[in-house]
């Protein structure tokens, strides 16, 4: 799709990109011989670049867009907002938007959770998720509880701290020195299970594992954190109904705070405001971001009981203050759009709507099971992930040289859509707003890139 006329002068901006930027996890002296997309707006559900083509936002601008692009509603928020004030610190002082947010924060929250901390990332989330629950210990006179309990493939964040409770080793092995090395625990992978099972069978199993775990660690361990029901950058992978559950059994009964890194699946993402909704949970801290301003603006939130913040409550002297924050605590234009963000969503019936939209999604997805590499399809709400093989019966996975998944997502990119695969999972996160006839446009490009890539 192309419209008359070039927006900007492309050679020009894409001269100044090579010369000037180095872009998050890009190879650049491969990317710079390319031919780069240079976004200069968006619509809806739509993505332009400077010359002119359009393309569907097939995976939220990495999975942070909730309404789309140029939302009437959040855009007048934040020029609300700017009328009034930009940002001011929350070092010892409050704000109107942050203030508010919060009240709205921990009205939505699962219950128990009662105090917001911001931050302006999901990796900072995390940084002070895990902070948090190293100095509560100490607060509660077991300062030797300072482990952290993971699963195997997780994701959190690329801040040394993130990364360390993170699991995906080419994101880790090369700074493995300045990494602390938390305790790893498998993660119910059913697709690639090493037990056979119904999802009952396999819940049990990977819960024992935990619990073996727990007991050998628990006195020395702080928390354990978890991306709740889809584990998301390790490939959109979908744990079995009762797990999550369980592993807040669990935390409880050996008395480790259960952190749920919710910074993928909150609001709304997975068909529930937050993936702990599906099983009933309440963490000890809940961190989340990427939707939290439909994907606006930068802010991100750690989510703690009453509980953990009442130990850090003590005189001056005592220095139990938590000792975090960023210039952008708080930011005044962020807050204004996350409300908008939530407003709209309240508004809408989005939640309802997304999952009424999933279960399109997912009668449409049946006719992937047709191409013959697709060997797993994995979805939860508005998180898809489908994975390749070059052998179903096998399962056995593409050599990742081959960039199998890379070559899919440029074959969409050609057909009008913009997504980035996992490895050889190719991922589609459409913005939750997204209505019948968009998704049906988005599905249609996806799977014939999948079928055109791998059955050429
Ligand atoms: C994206 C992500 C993060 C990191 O968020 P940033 O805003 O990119 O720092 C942390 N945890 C999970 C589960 C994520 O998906």
């Amino acid at each position: 799709m192309r419209s008359e006329e070039p927006l900007l002068n492309y050679d020009e901006l894409a001269e100044k990109n090579k010369r000037y930027v180095w872009h998050p996890f890009t190879q650049m002296k491969e990317y710079i011989e390319g031919d780069p997309v240079i976004i200069a707006g968006g619509d809806g559900r739509k993505l332009q670049d400077v010359r002119g083509n359009e393309y569907w936002d097939g995976v939220s601008s990495i999975w942070l867009n909730v309404h789309g692009h140029r939302v009437p509603e959040i855009d007048q928020a934040i020029r609300g907002q700017l009328e009034k004030i930009a940002h001011s610190t929350m070092l010892g002082m409050a704000n109107v938007p942050a203030v508010l947010l919060a009240e709205k924060l921990i009205h939505l929250m699962p219950p128990g959770l009662a105090k917001v901390f911001y931050s302006d990332a999901g990796a900072t989330a995390v940084e002070i998720a895990i902070k948090m629950a190293f100095q509560y210990w100490q607060h509660k006179g077991q300062p030797q509880k300072q482990r952290f309990i993971t699963m195997k493939e997780a994701y959190h964040g690329d801040t040394i701290g993130a990364v360390s409770v993170g699991a995906i080793d080419i994101y880790r092995h090369t700074y493995s020195n300045l990494l602390f090395s938390p305790i790893h625990v498998p993660y119910p992978y059913i697709y690639r299970s090493p037990i056979t099972g119904d999802d009952e069978t396999q819940t049990a199993f990977f819960l024992d594992e935990l619990e073996k775990t727990l007991q050998a660690h628990h006195h020395e361990t702080a928390a354990l954190i978890i991306e709740p029901v889809v584990q998301g950058a390790s490939g959109i992978i979908v744990m079995p109904d009762g797990y999550l559950r369980g592993v807040r059994e669990l935390c409880t009964k050996y008395n480790v705070l259960m952190i749920a890194d919710e910074v993928a699946t909150g609001f709304g993402r997975t068909g529930r405001l937050f993936a702990c909704n599906h099983e009933e949970v309440t963490p000890d801290i809940l961190t989340a971001g990427k939707g939290l301003t439909g994907g606006y603006l930068p802010v991100a939130i750690t989510v703690a009981t009453d509980e953990i913040y009442e130990a850090f409550l003590g005189d001056y002297e005592d220095q139990k203050t938590f000792f975090h924050g960023h210039s952008y605590t708080g930011n005044q234009l962020g807050c204004a759009a996350a409300i908008a963000n939530l407003d709209l969503m309240e508004e809408k019936n989005l939640i309802h709507e997304v999952q009424q939209q999933s279960r399109y999604i997912a009668s449409r997805l049946q006719e992937f099971s047709k191409l013959s590499h697709v060997g797993d399809i994995r979805q939860k709400g508005f998180m898809i992930g489908l994975e390749l093989v070059v052998d179903r019966e096998t399962k056995e996975p593409y050599e990742w040289t081959e960039r199998v998944g890379v070559q899919v997502c440029t074959r969409a990119k050609e057909l009008g859509m913009l997504i980035r695969p996992l490895g050889n999972v190719v991922v589609f996160m459409p913005p939750l707003a997204s209505t019948k006839e968009e998704l049906e446009a988005m599905l249609d490009i996806l799977y014939q890139s999948i079928q055109e890539v791998t059955e050429s």
